[in-house]
C-alpha cells in the first residue's frame, strides 16, 4: 500500500525531527552542513588572498618603476661619462701622431729615437689618465689592431704587442662609431667593460683609443641597487650577489654562441643559468610576476630596463616580504570565516528548529485547550442536566427562575410555572419493572420536550415529577400548552413487548407576581398540581383555581 506522500515530503520529516528531537536534528544539520561552509569558506580566503596579492603586487609596481628610473639614471650618468672619455683622447695630438702615417722623408730611427723610446711620454700621459679617471686600461690601437700604447706599459701583463683587432669594440670604432663590449680582459683575465672611439685625421679613421673600467671598480661606483645586470648574451655582468656573475637568463642568446666566441669574450664555455623561479602562494594560480632570484627565499617583482646604447640590460627586484605572510593570512580568514558561517548557520537553524517546534507545541497546547473546554461544557452540562432524560436539572431550574423572576420584574413580561407529575408511575414500575419506568420517564420526556418553545425550560425536579418554566406566557396563555402536552402524552402510549402502556400526566400551572419568592412560586404551583390529582388526575389545573386555603402556607401540598 503506497504511503501518504505527506510523509515523503523533506519538510515534513525536517518538522518531525524537530519537535522530537530538536538537538539531534541541529547536530545532523550542521554536520550535513558542514563540508559545504569549508567549501565557501575556502572559495572566500582565496578569493581574499588574490585580492590581497593583487594590492601588494600593486604597491610594489609602483615602488619598482620608481627604482627602475632611479638605477637606470644612475647607469646613464656613469656610462655617459665612461662612454665620453676615448673621445677625449682621440682628440690629443700625441695620440693622433703616434698614429699618424710618417713621411717617407722621416730620418731612420736613431737609438733615442726607437718607437719605444718615442712613446714613452705617451705611455705615461695614459698612465697618469687611466689612473686619474679610476680605469683599469687606457691604449691605443693601431689600424691593424694592435696595441702601440698602454697604461700599463710598464707591467708584466702590459697590453703592448697584443692585438685586438677581434673586439666587437675595435671593429666598431674602425668603422667610425663608438665602440663598447663587456668581455674578460685577454691579458689580465678581469671582467670589464670597453669602450672605444675612433683616432682620426682628415677624416680618415687611423686607430682606435680604449679604455677598459673593470666590474670590481664599477660596482663599487655604481653602488649597484639593480639586482643585477645582463650583457646582451644574457649574461649577468654586474649582480649584488657576486655569485650570479656570469650566470645566463634562461634562453640566453649566449648559449648559441660557438664556444670559441666565448671563450674569447668571456673565458669560460659554461654559463650556469640563473634561477628564477615563480613565486607560488597556495590557492593562487593567477600570474602575479613574483618570482625567488636564486637562492632567495623572499619573493620579489622583476624589472627590465634595456640600455642598447650599452647592450645591457638592468634587471631591477623590487622585494615582496609581505607575499610571504599571505599564505598564513589566508588561512586565519579561512578559519575565522568557516567558525563564523558555522555559528552563523548554528544560529539560523536552532531558531528554525525551534520555532518549529514552539508552534507544534502551541498546537498542542490549543489542542489541550479545545479539549478541556469540550470537558468543561461536559461537565457543566452533567451538573446542570438529569442523565436519565437529559432535561435540565433542580438546581438549573432555581437559577432559570431567579434570572426569568427578575426578567420578568423589569420588562413587566408574565412568566407561568408549570408542575407536571406522571399518572400512577408506580404501577408502571410495580408491573414492568424498574427498567421500563425509565423508559417510561424518557418517553414522557421526549412527548413534552417535542410541544416546547424554544425559550420554555424543562427540568426535572423528583422522581416521576417535572417543572416548566415558560417565559412570556400567563397562567392562563399556559393551560392550551399544557393541555396539548397532556393530550400528546396520553395519546402516545410507550410501545413495549407486552403490549403499548398508556401514561397520563397532571398537571398545576402558576403565574409570577412582582416580587414572589420562588419557594412561594412553586408552592403554588404544587398545590394547583396536587388539586389536578385530587380532582381525577390527567388534568391541567390553574392556580388562582384553588382555595385560599390550600394555598396558604410554603410547604408543597401533603
Ligand atoms: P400519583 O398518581 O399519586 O402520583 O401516584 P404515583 O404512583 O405516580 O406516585 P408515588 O409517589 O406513589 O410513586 C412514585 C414512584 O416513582 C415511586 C418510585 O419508585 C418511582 N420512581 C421515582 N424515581 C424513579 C426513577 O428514577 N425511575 C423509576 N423507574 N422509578 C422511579
Ligand atoms: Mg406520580
Ligand atoms: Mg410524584
Amino acid at each position: 500500500m503506497p504511503l501518504p506522500r505527506r510523509l515523503f515530503s523533506p519538510f515534513t520529516l525536517f518538522r518531525q525531527h524537530a519537535e522530537r528531537t530538536p538537538i539531534r536534528l541541529l547536530l545532523l544539520m550542521l554536520m550535513v552542513l558542514l563540508p559545504c561552509v569549508i567549501y565557501v569558506a575556502d572559495r572566500y580566503a582565496d578569493m581574499w588572498a588574490v585580492h590581497a596579492l593583487d594590492e601588494i603586487v600593486a604597491e610594489a609596481r609602483v615602488r619598482l618603476a620608481l627604482r627602475q628610473r632611479t638605477v637606470n639614471d644612475e647607469f646613464e650618468l656613469a656610462f655617459a661619462g665612461l662612454r665620453r672619455l676615448p673621445d677625449l683622447l682621440a682628440l690629443d695630438d700625441r695620440i693622433r701622431d703616434e698614429v699618424a702615417p710618417r713621411p717617407e722623408t722621416t730620418p731612420p730611427p736613431t737609438p733615442a729615437r726607437t718607437p719605444a723610446a718615442r712613446r714613452a711620454p705617451l705611455n705615461a700621459f695614459l698612465k697618469t689618465f687611466a689612473e686619474t679617471m679610476g680605469l683599469h686600461y687606457a691604449w691605443l690601437m693601431d689600424h691593424t689592431g694592435m696595441t702601440i700604447a698602454a697604461s700599463n706599459y710598464d707591467e708584466a701583463d702590459s697590453l703592448l704587442g697584443t692585438n685586438y683587432a677581434d673586439r666587437a669594440y675595435f671593429i666598431t670604432a674602425m668603422s667610425g662609431e663608438r665602440g663598447r663590449q663587456f668581455a674578460v680582459g685577454r691579458m689580465s683575465s678581469i671582467p670589464g667593460f670597453f669602450f672605444a672611439s675612433p683616432v682620426r685625421q682628415y677624416g680618415t679613421v687611423l686607430g682606435v683609443v680604449a679604455v677598459k673600467t673593470d666590474l670590481p671598480t664599477l660596482s663599487r661606483r655604481l653602488r649597484l641597487d639593480a639586482a643585477f645586470v645582463t650583457d646582451e648574451q644574457g649574461v649577468v655582468v654586474l649582480a649584488n650577489d657576486k655569485a650570479h656573475i656570469f650566470h645566463a637568463l634562461p634562453d640566453a642568446p649566449v648559449r648559441d654562441m660557438p664556444v670559441s666566441a666565448r671563450i674569447l669574450r668571456y673565458k669560460r664555455e659554461a654559463f650556469p643559468e640563473l634561477s628564477l623561479r615563480p613565486f607560488v602562494v597556495r590557492g593562487i594560480s593567477e600570474k602575479h610576476g613574483l618570482t625567488l632570484i636564486g637562492d632567495a627565499t623572499r619573493p620579489a617583482l622583476l624589472g627590465v630596463t634595456h640600455r642598447p646604447q650599452d647592450g645591457l640590460s638592468l634587471h631591477v627586484a623590487e622585494e615582496v616580504g609581505e607575499a610571504l605572510t599571505l599564505e598564513d593570512r589566508r588561512q586565519v580568514r579561512f578559519h575565522f570565516t568557516a567558525l563564523s558561517g558555522l555559528a552563523i548557520l548554528g544560529t539560523l537553524l536552532s531558531s528554525i528548529i525551534y520555532t518549529l517546534r514552539n508552534i507544534s507545541q502551541l498546537r498542542i497546547i490549543e489542542g489541550n485547550n479545545q479539549a478541556l473546554t469540550r470537558l468543561n461544557d461536559e461537565l457543566r452540562r452533567m451538573a446542570e442536566r438529569d442523565h436519565l432524560t437529559g432535561c435540565f436539572n433542580r438546581r438549573r431550574l432555581d437559577e432559570a427562575m431567579n434570572a426569568e423572576l427578575a426578567r420578568s420584574a423589569r420588562s413587566g413580561h408574565p412568566l407561568a410555572l408549570a408542575m407536571l407529575d406522571l399518572d400512577h408511575f408506580k404501577a408502571v414500575n410495580d408491573r414492568h419493572g424498574h427498567g421500563v419506568g425509565d423508559a417510561m420517564l424518557a418517553h414522557v420526556t421526549e412527548i413534552i420536550r417535542n410541544q416546547l418553545r424554544e425559550p420554555d425550560l424543562l427540568a426535572r425536579v423528583g422522581g416521576e415529577e417535572f417543572a416548566l418554566l415558560l417565559p412570556d406566557t400567563g397562567e392562563r396563555e399556559a393551560v392550551p400548552l399544557l393541555e396539548r402536552v397532556r393530550r400528546k402524552v396520553e395519546e402516545t402510549p410507550l410501545p413495549h413487548a407486552d403490549g403499548p402502556i398508556p401514561m397520563t400526566v397532571s398537571a398545576g400551572v402558576a403565574e409570577a407576581r412582582p416580587d414572589i419568592e420562588p419557594g412561594r412560586w412553586m408552592h403554588e404551583a404544587d398545590a394547583a398540581l396536587y388539586m389536578a390529582k385530587r380532582c381525577g388526575r390527567n388534568r391541567t389545573v390553574r392556580a388562582t383555581q384553588v382555595p385560599d386555603d390550600s394555598l396558604a402556607g410554603g410547604d408543597a401540598p401533603p
